[in-house]
């Protein structure tokens, strides 16, 4: 829908004064006035929105000049959006509407989530655990189970409001005094006053306190994933639910295996020797070990899958694998013999090396490095 032009909203021409745009401000935004007729709070608002920019004089200037699109470019308020820079009206919109949907202050409400990240082993992720922590939350007075009273008294009727939880107040708005009505401070909206509050919780109906929680880490959780536990969050409002804790992984890294979602990955280091001649090693997986064979002429960088061999899928959708990535290692320090024996080696395929003799100022370098 195209933003329809704000002196045409006003019904007003470009020259306009000043005093004209008042004046049809004062005019429309009576006649539209949610209170004086039903469903027409878009156009209340429009009437507003236009009389925001026309009656601030930079504001009229940059739309002038621009249309819409240049109050969009200058941040004023976004693509409809009606909220950013407009204080000034918001303020007002809220006194005549108490800030929109009013809520029941009385009413039952869910307590607060609550989050809690919790930091646990690679085993204890791929295995599942059960851990304690330690949650400093609110929970429910036990003097007086949450009511904030002292034993024995009750409640009484706030004397601000007489317990209708609201107060009227006279403003000053462009159009004349209104008279609103806000919620009252004293019992804010309940009705109710505490005059004699429990001496344990000050009132509040609630204490901060350290609890111990007992988490069952499933097994298979990834790093990143959460766990919600229903019920124990911060105590429910006015006798509402409790609210929920939520528990997010961060599972720390391991020294042999790498998770990537159910699969394991292990880097095995073989020797020359190995990758040339085949061999039959023992590699570790996450549960014990299995003996893989290493083909003859296996190449650095070949990839061995141990199917089923990876991690428990969390939600129970089988196992992951194992995958073996071999690397072949170069040997860095030779021996008199190796080296001879590379040498012959080097004949016997007809390869002319030019080798290259480690110097006296690799060597040092080496020692104080400390290899
Ligand atoms: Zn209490
Ligand atoms: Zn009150």
């Amino acid at each position: 829908m195209a933003k329809r032009d704000y002196y045409e909203i006003l019904g007003l021409d470009k020259n306009a004064s000043q005093d004209e745009i008042k004046k049809a401000y004062r005019k429309l935004s009576k006649k539209y006035h949610p209170d004086m007729k039903e469903g027409s709070e878009e156009k209340f608002k429009e009437v507003s929105e236009a009389y925001e920019v026309l009656s601030d004089d930079n504001k009229r200037a940059q739309y002038d000049r621009f249309g819409h699109e240049g109050m969009n470019s200058q941040g004023g308020f976004g693509g409809g959006g009606f909220s950013s820079g407009f204080g000034g009206f918001e303020d007002i919109f809220s006194s005549f509407f108490g800030g929109g949907a009013r809520r029941d202050p009385n009413a039952p409400r869910k307590g607060d989530d609550l989050q809690y990240t919790m930091t646990i082993t690679f085993e204890e992720a791929v295995f599942g655990a059960t851990k304690t922590v330690t949650i400093k939350k609110d929970v429910t007075c036990d003097v007086c189970h949450g009511d904030g009273t002292k034993p024995g008294t009750s409640k009484s009727t706030c004397k601000t409001c007489s317990g209708s939880g609201h107060v009227s107040v006279e403003q000053n708005t462009p159009f004349g005094r209104v008279q609103t009505q806000r919620e009252c401070p004293t019992c804010a909206g309940t009705g109710q006053e505490i005059e004699h509050p429990c001496d344990n919780c000050n009132g509040h109906g609630t204490l901060s306190k350290n609890v111990d929680i007992e988490v069952k880490i499933p097994e298979g959780i990834d790093n990143g994933q959460q766990i919600r536990l229903s019920g124990e969050g911060e105590p429910g409002i006015n006798g509402g639910p409790q609210g929920d804790l939520y528990i997010v992984f961060r599972v720390k890294q391991d020294k042999k295996f790498t998770r990537d979602g159910d699969d394991i990955h292990y880097e095995l280091k073989i020797s020359f020797a190995q990758a040339a001649l085949g061999d039959e090693l023992k590699v570790p997986t996450i549960n014990s070990s299995v003996m893989l064979t290493i083909p003859a002429g296996t190449q650095s960088g070949r990839r061995f899958r141990l199917k089923e061999k990876g991690v428990k899928n969390v939600q129970g959708f089988g196992y992951g694998d194992q995958f073996v990535t071999v690397t072949v290692v170069t040997p860095t320090k030779l021996s008199e013999e190796e080296r001879d024996i590379f040498k012959e080696l080097a004949k016997v395929n007809g390869e002319d090396i030019n080798e290259q003799q480690e110097n006296i100022f690799d060597k040092t370098k080496r020692f104080f490095k400390g290899e």
